[in-house]
C-alpha cells in the first residue's frame, strides 16, 4: 500500500489555482459496495463537494443513493478517461468490489491519461480466527477442484457472475444464494436457488445452514460485516469454508479502509484541514 503525506494532496499542488481550489470539488465515486454507499451518504449536501456515485448496473434494483448516480459501464480506460474530461471530474475514488479487478485496473489508466489523482476505498480482507476451518483458493477454478470427487452438499455464495466453474463439478448439490435470479448460470441437475441481500445475521445463517445440511461454505473473500455472518456460523457449526482469494488490484494507488478515510482524503485534496 502506497501512503503519501496530506501535503501531497493539497489540490493547490494539483491545480495551482486559488480560485479553482475554492470552487466545489467534482469527484467520480466507482461503486457497488457499501462503502461506496457510507461515502456517498457523507458527501451529500457537502458544499464543497460535486459527487456521482458510478454503477456496473449488476443489480437490478440497486439501493436508491442521496447523490447523484449512473449505472452502466464506460467502455473501458479510454471511455472512462473521456467521461471525466467531459463532466470535469476532479479526481476518481474506487470504491468497487474487491473482485471488480478490471474496472480497479480501468480507473488507474483513465486517471494517468486523465491526469487526476485516484484514492482506492478497499475494505480489508477477512482473516481467519481461532476454531475456522478455512480452505485457501488462489482461483474459482480451485475452489470447484477443492470440493473434491465425493458429492457433497455446498453452500455457494460467491454472487452469480461467479457460478460458471461449478458446472464442471456437476456431482454435487448446490445451494446458491445470490442477489440477482441465476438463469442458467449453474446448469448442473442439484441447485436450490436462494435469492437474498445482505446483511446477513449468524442466527439466520446457521439455522439456514442446518436446514438445508451444508457440508461446506465456499465464499469470496470479499471482507466487511455484511456477509461475515456466514464464516461465524460455519465457525460455529464446524464446517469447511473455501475462501477464493481477491484478485490482484493496481498496485501503485494510494488506497484507504474506511469512508471516513475517504472523506478526510477529499478533504484535504479540496484544501480543507481533515
Ligand atoms: P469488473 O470485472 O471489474 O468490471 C467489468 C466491467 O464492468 C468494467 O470494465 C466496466 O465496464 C463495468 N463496471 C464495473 N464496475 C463499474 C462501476 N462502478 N461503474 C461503471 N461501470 C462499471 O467488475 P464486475 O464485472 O462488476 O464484477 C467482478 C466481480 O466483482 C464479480 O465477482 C462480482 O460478483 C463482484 N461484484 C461486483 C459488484 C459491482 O457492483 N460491480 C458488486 C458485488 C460484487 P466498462 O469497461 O465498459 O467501463
Amino acid at each position: 500500500m502506497q501512503r503519501r503525506p496530506w501535503v501531497a494532496l493539497d489540490r493547490r499542488k494539483c491545480f495551482g489555482n486559488k480560485a479553482r481550489m475554492e470552487a466545489p470539488l467534482r469527484i467520480l465515486i466507482l461503486g457497488g459496495t457499501t462503502e461506496a454507499s457510507a461515502l456517498a451518504v457523507a458527501l451529500s449536501g457537502q458544499p464543497e463537494f460535486v459527487p456521482l456515485l458510478s454503477l456496473a448496473g449488476r443489480t437490478s434494483d440497486p439501493r436508491p443513493a442521496p447523490i447523484p448516480m449512473r449505472i452502466g459501464g464506460f467502455e473501458g480506460p479510454e471511455g472512462l478517461a473521456r467521461f471525466v474530461v467531459g463532466e470535469r471530474i476532479e479526481a476518481i475514488v474506487d470504491a468497487t468490489h474487491p473482485f471488480a479487478a478490471v474496472m480497479s485496473m480501468n480507473a488507474a489508466k483513465a486517471c494517468r491519461i486523465a491526469g487526476i489523482p485516484l484514492l482506492a476505498l478497499r475494505r480489508p480482507p477477512w482473516q481467519p480466527q481461532a476454531g475456522d476451518r478455512w480452505i485457501d483458493a488462489p482461483a474459482m477454478s480451485d475452489a470447484v477442484r477443492a470440493l473434491g470427487e465425493a458429492p457433497q452438499r455446498v453452500f455457494l455464495t460467491v454472487g452469480r457472475l461467479e457460478l460458471g466453474p461449478f458446472a464442471e463439478a456437476p456431482q454435487h448439490r448446490y445451494v446458491v444464494r445470490t442477489i440477482e435470479p441465476i438463469g442458467d448460470a449453474l446448469p448442473v441437475p442439484h441447485v436450490t436457488a436462494i435469492r437474498d441481500r445482505p446483511p446477513f445475521d449468524a442466527a439466520a445463517e446457521r439455522a439456514l445452514m442446518e436446514r438445508e445440511g451444508i457440508a461446506v461454505v465456499v465464499t469470496k473473500n470479499s471482507g466487511g460485516r455484511a456477509t461475515y455472518p456466514k464464516i461465524e456460523a460455519a465457525r460455529a457449526l464446524g464446517l469447511p469454508v473455501i475462501v477464493v482469494a481477491r484478485p490482484r488490484k493496481p498496485a501503485d494507488v494510494e488506497e484507504v479502509e474506511t469512508p471516513e478515510a475517504a472523506l478526510a482524503w477529499l478533504m484535504a485534496l479540496h484544501g480543507r484541514t481533515p
